[in-house]
């Protein structure tokens, strides 16, 4: 793991211990704040509607630092000022964001402390005295640059590789695009967890590997891909994923937004969507790489990719040429990888009505993961096999196929090479309130196989503990160990959809909406309270 900034967030445990009494309307005695003009008379207010103006976003040409709190928050910020403070002398050149950095302080709690509109943030002047809330000591605050220099100063050096520093807006599918690597490479050599990726913030040191530092490019935000877009009512950083086919965590990391913060979204707040960007017409389409287009020309090749591909796959049949394009066609690859580094098991194979559900299903947070069970080709990545939602179907080495379903963003293509370990998708949801999850199937020889004795290292709880199993390792395609369990697919005994895995208490619609594919043969929707349905794809 790179050293990378840290992100205090002690300041506001320290709220507790009062020192001073903060609270109620912002300093108005320092002659300096004259210099912001008017506006400052009004400010008192100002924090609890911060939240739909632009000041914090992260494409600010020329605010480097997006700092904390992209979206969100304002009006929470507001209502709940500590009332303990220091108050800090903005000194020549500092930013908002740098003082809320140093501080570990978020920007908007300090705009709520003292009443700051949007547009004076942008312009803070020298010798103004700021409230500095849920702080007890000032410290000293170090600008972008300074702080810039530190952090190179403080990374170890790197021999065959540099360092990119992130700049805003900009996630590592961006930096993967920009220097002609995979994530899957950058992912490897800086050791990522899912946790990081989404985290990656402005400023944040990335390896690149193969560069020398000369070589490192640093994009002119004029130059990132991306639209801003404005939450509605309702709306959800799921439907953004959807609508724009961008990664809840790309969001994240694009926006600095937390975890917390990406759930409680405000309408009106602005927020960046990274690597998207809009035709003449207003369609909106994701940028493609090299890898994509010539991954695709291999599928169009191989026939792979399409619907009725996906629909074989899934009823194992699985071509010879297929298998021998993803790789040596007498060896399994042995055992498989659980597929959400940190997800935990929900439900397995057997389990459901009449023990329809041949799949093992794997809960994560948003905006983690979903990864290769094993190297392989992708076979097919789409959202047109009705119940799946997005999904992506893997063909391995002696042909071993799995799947990975309910997608919130599928990341790879048909005709694409993975690396076991590699980023397939990101994990979908189909209802918030039971969090996202991918639904996996092991198939082989036109049969659904019980995965869980393959996986390594296990199948984990949620508390990370690995199940205690007689795990196998399976290599000869003729040698199923006695132990893995196969079956022909089988009907859920009342529904033909897996579309929504939900327990009861949840709405179906939810689940099928936005990324159900178009009917087949004239079916029509579940009816909502569906229970659990099954996967049928074809006859
Ligand atoms: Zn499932």
């Amino acid at each position: 793991m790179v050293p990378r900034p840290t992100r205090p967030a002690l300041a506001v445990a320290l709220a507790l211990a009062a020192l001073a009494a903060c609270g109620g309307r912002p300093a108005t005695t320092d002659g300096a704040t004259a210099t912001d003009g008017a506006d400052d008379g009004a400010g008192a207010t100002a924090g609890a509607d911060a939240g739909d103006d632009d000041g914090a976003r992260p494409d600010d040409a020329d605010e480097p630092e997006d700092g904390d709190g992209a979206a969100g928050g304002g009006a929470d910020a507001a209502a709940d000022v500590p009332d303990v403070c220091v108050e800090h002398v903005v000194a020549e050149g500092e930013t908002l964001w740098d003082i809320a950095r140093s501080y570990g302080v978020g920007v908007r709690a300090i705009m709520a402390a003292n009443g700051l509109r949007e547009r004076q943030v942008r312009r803070l002047s020298k010798g103004r005295v700021l409230r500095i809330p849920g702080v007890t000591q000032a410290v000293p605050v170090l600008g972008a640059a300074a702080r810039a220099a530190q952090l190179r100063a403080s990374l170890p050096p790197l021999t065959n590789a540099a360092y990119h520093f992130l700049a805003p807006g900009e996630t590592l599918w961006d930096v993967a695009r920009t220097y002609g690597r995979t994530v899957d490479e950058l992912v490897a050599r800086n050791e990522f967890t899912d946790d990081d990726i989404r985290g990656l913030a402005v400023g944040r040191p990335v390896i690149v590997p193969g560069i020398t530092d000369d070589q490192v490019r640093q994009a002119e935000p004029s130059e990132r891909v991306g639209l801003v877009h404005v939450m509605g009512r309702g709306e959800t950083i799921w439907d953004l994923a959807r609508a724009f086919q961008v990664g809840v965590g790309q969001i994240m990391s694009a926006n600095a937004l937390s975890a917390d913060e990406a759930r409680l979204l405000r309408e009106g707040t602005e927020l960046f969507i990274p690597g998207v960007s809009e035709d003449r017409s207003g369609r909106v389409r994701r940028e493609t790489t090299g890898v994509e287009r010539s991954a695709t020309a291999q599928a169009r090749r191989l026939g792979l990719g399409t619907p009725q591909c996906a629909r074989d796959l899934l009823n194992g049949r699985v071509k010879r040429s297929w298998i021998q394009a993803a790789g040596e066609t007498d060896r399994l690859p042995g055992t498989l990888r659980w597929p959400v580094a940190k997800g935990w098991y929900v439900r397995g194979w057997g389990s459901g009505e009449g023990g329809y559900h041949l799949a093992t299903d794997i809960m994560g947070e948003m905006g983690w993961n979903v990864r290769a069970a094993a190297a392989g080709l992708v076979a097919y990545s789409g959202n047109e096999v009705r119940g799946y939602g997005n999904m992506v179907i893997v063909i391995h080495p002696g042909g071993w196929v799995t799947t990975y379903a309910h997608n919130s963003v599928n990341f790879v293509v048909a005709g694409q090479r993975v690396p076991a370990g590699g980023i397939l998708a990101e994990l979908g949801s189909t209802g918030i309130s039971r969090g996202p999850h991918v639904h996996f199937e092991f198939i082989f020889r036109g049969q659904l196989c019980d995965a869980e004795l393959l996986f390594r290292p296990g199948v984990r709880h949620r508390n990370g503990r690995i199940e205690s199993l007689r795990y196998v390792t399976w290599t000869d395609p003729d040698d199923r160990p006695a132990s893995i369990r196969c079956a022909a697919r089988r009907h859920h005994p009342r529904s033909r959809w897996v579309e929504n895995e939900t327990p009861e208490d949840e709405p179906a619609s939810e689940a099928g909406g936005a990324d159900a594919p178009p009917d087949e043969a004239g079916e029509s929707a579940e009816p909502a309270g569906t229970p659990p349905p099954e996967p049928a794809p074809g006859p």
